[in-house]
């Protein structure tokens, strides 16, 4: 388990560029995260490796870009119109709203961590509130007397309701009339929609996927975490469309998929990840397996990652509503059916929190802590920090920055001692420094430090570029 704290990982956050609070000089917009110059390039980093692994890399794979305003029937075709919702209760003493779901599994745990037989913890772990009516949640939530988590002394509960998730807006037709469209609460649907469109286009035969990144928007009840649950956030979404009948393979090749992006690419700690399969009273209706990668957060075990298989259930439900054909002609088989659909959804917000406390490090080293991200080079924002000795020596210094600019994301610093730069880099996860002094410089050489050993080594000028790519790879 990693042994920082949320309260260090928001601090490095906003003290070091990362993540600022959205709207900040008007006194902030709650739960909106603006990211700032660090972030920005460690979310486009991890993003565009994902696009690498799963689209790039595979000849089975393409990727889309839907737009987030779509026709709202797709949200009525998709079953968001009437099921996104959660249940919400309010504490009539302190008006504040919480999910019930959420604080009756937070009751079912402590049943579980109290239950001394093996007995009782069966029977315990078989409670699962978010399949119970909203009158059974209000009827639990009141006769085991929940305490309202942030008081523990007040609650009176009020009946516990349903919440649409969806944000609503609406699309001007005529001057004064207008028509209620959503904003997206996940991507996957434009790729559904598409689906005739990409057979057609592509002359793809099955088994075949699709990908997509982009914002997604709910409004959640529960926002918190800093950036684990927000309204706003982006998600990196496949749907892979297979042969009925091949969906648990297909399920299982993607959970292995998935895993292989996490530890080799990114290089996440096996440890703090857990992959958890749906029981069959959690799954949906219409799906046949389901996974949820979880990581151990410093608040606890949580969804980082879910893997669904979606069996034939969306493509049937938008030829319902639309009235389109979405079948596949077989040509191997010669046979015609509605593919199934294996769909491995993640946060790209959520993935960055994760990227940033699986590489916290703080180390002890001669009598002094050192505080640094052990980041995977090919993510971290900055790969080479490129500092003159002195800020004199600028006229040899900056030609190395464009040199080494020309192939990779560099900064140029001459501010502070050699020191404290180097404390610096080392606390946003810049893999190399490259160190500029005269009397090296004269022999052609300067001098490469690396984060992690931080050991340095001297380097011909003309052979740089090429020595840190290599590095990088
Ligand atoms: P959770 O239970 O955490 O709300 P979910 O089961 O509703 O998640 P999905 O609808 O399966 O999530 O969305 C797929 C992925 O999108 C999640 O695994 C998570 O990484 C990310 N995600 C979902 N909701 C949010 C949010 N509000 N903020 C940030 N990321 C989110």
């Amino acid at each position: 388990m990693s042994n920082v704290s949320m309260k260090e990982i928001v601090n490095l956050c906003q003290n070091r560029w990362f993540v600022f609070q959205g709207s900040e000089i008007y006194g902030w917009l709650a739960n909106a995260w603006d990211y700032g110059p660090y972030g920005s390039l460690l979310k486009e980093n991890i993003k565009n490796l994902w696009i690498k692994e799963f689209v790039q890399k595979r000849d089975d794979m393409m990727l889309q870009d839907a737009a987030i305003l779509m026709n709202s029937q797709v949200w009525v075709a998709s079953g968001h119109v009437w099921g996104f919702s959660d249940p919400l209760i309010d504490d009539k003493n302190t008006k504040e709203r919480f999910r019930a779901d959420k604080l009756l599994e937070e009751l079912i745990s402590e049943m579980w961590d109290k239950a001394s037989t093996l007995q009782d913890k069966y029977w315990v772990s078989n409670l699962v509130p978010e399949s119970w009516s909203l009158e059974k949640q209000t009827e639990v939530m009141r006769w085991e007397s929940v305490k309202n988590p942030n008081t523990w002394e007040s609650w009176d509960w009020t009946d516990a309701k349903k919440f649409n998730l969806m944000f609503k807006t609406h699309q001007w037709v005529t001057d004064d009339t207008g028509a209620e469209i959503f904003l997206r609460p996940e991507t996957a649907q434009g790729i559904f929609v598409n689906f005739a469109n990409i057979l057609r286009s592509s002359r793809r035969k099955i088994p075949f996927g699709v990908a997509q990144v982009g914002k997604a928007f709910r409004n959640e009840i529960t926002p918190g975490n800093f950036i684990f649950r927000t309204r706003e956030f982006e998600q990196m979404e496949i749907e892979y469309f297979c042969e009925p009948g091949k969906d648990l393979e297909t399920h299982a090749q993607w959970k292995q998929a998935c895993r292989e992006f996490l530890l080799d690419t990114l290089k996440i700690k096996e440890e703090n990840l857990r992959f958890r399969d749906h029981e069959a009273d959690e799954l949906s209706h219409y799906s046949n397996a389901t996974t949820d990668i979880e990581y151990m957060f410093p608040f606890g075990w949580w969804e980082l990652w879910g893997i669904a298989d979606r069996t034939d259930f969306d493509l049937k439900a938008h030829m319902k509503e639309s009235k389109q054909d979405l079948s596949y002609f077989d040509p191997v088989n010669n046979k015609k059916y509605i593919p199934y659909v294996i769909e491995p959804s993640v946060g790209l917000t959520r993935l960055f929190l994760v990227t940033l406390i699986d590489s916290y490090t703080i180390e002890q080293k001669w009598e002094e802590t050192r505080n640094y991200l052990k980041l995977d080079p090919k993510i971290a924002p900055i790969k080479v920090w490129v500092l003159p000795v002195v800020k004199k020596i600028s006229d040899i210094a900056k030609p190395i920055f464009k040199q080494l600019a020309e192939d990779f994301v560099c900064e140029y610093d001459d501010v502070w001692s050699v020191g404290k730069r180097y404390a610096r880099f080392d606390e946003i996860g810049t893999p190399f420094c490259v160190t500029i002094d005269s009397e090296n410089y004269d022999a052609w050489k300067v001098t490469v430090r690396y984060r992690d050993s931080m050991e340095q080594e001297l380097i011909e000028i003309s052979k740089l570029n090429e020595f840190i790519r290599v590095r990088l790879k």
